[in-house]
């Protein structure tokens, strides 16, 4: 594979800009090779400047379900922006798209719409704290809301630990205020609420954890972190900025029947376009200016083109299926599951142990003998293996994302064909895991 433009590409992006990207994974630091560079991307399918081809399970970290360019998007957008492109001034597809969002999370009975996840969840988090009056806390380790200060804490493996940060720039009194706890530990959670829950503003969690790879909740977890907010008069907040549409349509609140206080949404309610939202009970959401006290605004918050770009992409993922058809998150689901299934018969070919996970159509998989339940076991599997695998699939023209703790996405425009040569050339990035291992010994 010729990646000679995008390396040229790269070099110069380096002198302008860290690491020459925008967002940090974008770099491929962890599996030590240059970023393709993208000229566009149509279906599934994503195409560098080199005119390399490759079908592409990052669908830009999740908002591409309905495969990139979508036809029914691309007009909507079109027409969107000849009447403008930013009013900052009230418009009927905000309305449009909050009802369509509800009638999907009817816990969501007041919403804001803000232009991303970590807006979304920072601006819940001070909803939280200024509807609870207190400071503190509870996130998970190894769960990620993106990067704003109380929430860039991980405190690193081990028991409830007050929070480190995890990024200098974090003030350490800010750090302090968040708990950090390993997830899917009930022990662990029940602990810190017992000892600190009156002075606890929320427990904030990915309900389906996404960003240490695709890690469910164990049976039963999510009612236990239900169970204990309400218990100490702490809100739940289920950042579902990843497996919001995904893991089903309803989301982890829908699949694992869990009312959550508050729920931000990012990613797919964009469709591509820079949105997420955030919302719940209506008692707690009138505390937002201008109803209430509690300050939250933005320039380009329910952009038009944003809203236009959710909209279409949440009608195509609502519609009524065709007689006899399962519906879109079915469908996705469905898929997912074939080429993961492809994956695991092949790493077995290959003698090469993996522990597989799937929630709708999020999926990952890690190079671990062991069950993967928290960020510690997600650390412990194999990432030099992980690195060997990925290069291999890149060459072949199949485009993951390059770090074992990020997942995978499929979307409507992966065809079984596709998946059937994604799974081909797994078995070939299987056959050089195990080939390297054993030159290793
Ligand atoms: C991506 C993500 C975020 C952050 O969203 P941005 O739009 O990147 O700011 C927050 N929470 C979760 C669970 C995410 O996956």
């Amino acid at each position: 594979m010729n990646l000679e433009k995008s390396l040229a590409a790269f070099h110069e992006a380096k002198r302008i800009m860290p690491g020459g990207v925008n967002s940090p994974v974008r770099s491929y630091a962890n599996v030590d090779c240059n970023p393709p560079f993208i000229a566009r991307a149509e279906g599934d399918r994503i195409y560098d400047i080199d005119g390399n081809e490759y079908i592409d399970y990052v669908g830009s970290w999740g908002p591409m379900v309905v495969g990139h360019a979508h036809p029914q998007v691309v007009r909507a957008l079109q027409e969107a922006a000849a009447r403008g492109t930013s009013y900052g001034a009230p418009t009927l597809l905000e309305t449009e798209l909050a009802k369509l969002v509800q009638t999907v999370y009817p816990s969501m009975e007041v919403m804001r719409m803000v232009s991303s996840g970590t807006e979304a969840t920072m601006s819940a988090i001070r909803l939280a704290r200024g509807f609870t009056g207190r400071d503190k806390i509870v996130k998970f380790v190894g769960c990620y809301h993106g990067h704003s200060d109380s929430l860039l804490v991980n405190a690193g493996s081990g028991l409830a630990t007050f929070g480190v940060p995890s990024s200098p720039g974090v003030p350490r009194a800010v750090a302090a205020d968040t708990i950090a706890v390993p997830y899917n530990d009930v022990d662990a959670i029940t602990r810190v609420m017992e000892e600190q829950g009156d002075a606890i503003a929320c427990i904030i969690v990915e309900p389906i954890a996404g960003n240490m790879g695709c890690v469910p909740p164990r049976q039963g977890y999510l009612e236990v972190l239900r169970q204990l907010t309400e218990k100490h008069g702490a809100l739940l907040i289920f950042d579902e900025v990843m497996c919001g549409f995904r893991a089903s349509l309803g989301g982890a609140q829908a699949a694992y029947g869990i009312t959550p206080d508050l729920t931000c949404l990012g990613k797919i309610i964009g469709g591509g376009m820079p949105c997420a939202a955030y919302g719940g009970r209506r008692d707690i959401m009138m505390h937002i200016a201008p109803v209430g006290p509690v300050y939250q605004a933005g320039t380009l918050s329910g952009n038009p083109l944003a809203m236009t770009a959710g909209l279409e992409t949440l009608r195509i993922l609502t519609a009524e299926p065709e007689a006899g058809e399962p519906d879109k998150s079915r469908i996705l689901t469905l898929k997912t599951k074939k080429l993961l299934l492809g994956w695991q018969e092949k790493a077995g070919e290959a003698g090469v142990a993996i522990c597989a996970h799937q929630a709708g159509s999020m999926f990952s998989i890690f190079f671990s003998e062991k069950e993967v339940f928290d960020y510690e076991d997600a650390c412990a599997a194999d990432q030099k293996a992980f690195a060997v695998w990925f290069k291999a699939m890149l060459e072949q023209g199949i485009y993951l994302a390059p770090s074992q703790f990020e997942t995978l996405f499929l979307s409507l425009s992966h065809t079984d064909e596709d998946i059937a040569r994604t799974v081909a050339a797994a078995g070939k990035a299987f056959a050089a895991v195990a080939r390297q291992r054993r030159d290793l010994f």
